[in-house]
């Protein structure tokens, strides 16, 4: 696909980069990280409205926006499961 410059871009499709992690402290967890970028100018969508960092138990935001990292199990997986302050 041909890069449009920015300034010129009306920004009418997106792609999305999206990378799973498991949580070595959690079994049955899982992070997950999504960035958005127009596809044509590369510019990113910036995430809004949540917590900075990164929340174990549910969904944050890179202190840039540009990443959301939200927490997640497999369908159906119940309660925390955290090991929190455990070491193996
Ligand atoms: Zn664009």
């Amino acid at each position: 696909m041909e890069m449009t410059p920015m300034a010129a871009c009306s920004h009418t499709e997106f792609q999305a980069d999206v990378a799973v992690t498991r949580l070595e402290d959690a079994p049955g967890w899982y992070m997950v990280d999504v960035r958005v970028q127009c596809a044509h100018c590369l510019r990113p969508l910036q995430f809004r409205g949540l917590p900075l960092g990164l929340d174990l138990h549910g969904v944050a935001m890179a202190p840039d926006g540009l990443e959301l990292r939200a927490a997640t199990t497999m369908q159906g997986v119940r309660g925390f499961g955290f090991r929190q302050g455990e070491s193996q």
